[in-house]
């Protein structure tokens, strides 16, 4: 049974309401201070889009350091590492493709060789949702 926080938008009292899912939106919120219909609810921060945020931060700082890109094309072990890493920051479970490609990649393949190989592949394919 949700309660929402308000503030009236009049007087500043803060104050919760107690409404069901159905009477939510459909029933006007009344200040109990000084009875304005003008309340706003109040939108309480969300901590995991929050934590999301910071993540992703991190994870683009990773890629902000061109010196950590540099060479990753000539070096396939460093890119399936980057690439494992990547899969890691996301906090999701990569495709099967995905861990195949980063398999080989770590065991020296070259993406040429891999794409040739695995022909399902299909360019693109990675990393849509
Ligand atoms: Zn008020």
């Amino acid at each position: 049974m949700p309660f929402y926080d308000y503030t009236c938008l009049d007087c500043g009292n803060r104050f919760d309401v107690f409404l069901t899912y159905a009477e939510y939106g459909a029933r006007p919120v009344a200040c109990p201070a000084c009875g304005s219909k003008s309340a706003r609810r109040r939108i309480p921060r969300v901590r995991v889009a929050k934590s999301d945020e910071s993540r992703a931060e991190s994870f683009a700082g990773d890629f902000s350091d061109p010196s950590a890109l540099a060479g990753l094309e000539d070096d396939p072990q460093a890119m399936g590492r980057m690439m494992r890493k990547m899969g890691n920051e996301m906090g999701e479970e990569m495709p099967p493709e995905f861990s195949e490609v980063v398999d080989r990649l770590e065991k020296g393949q070259s993406p040429e060789e891999i794409e040739k190989e695995l022909p399902d592949l299909g360019e693109g394919e990675m990393g849509e949702e």
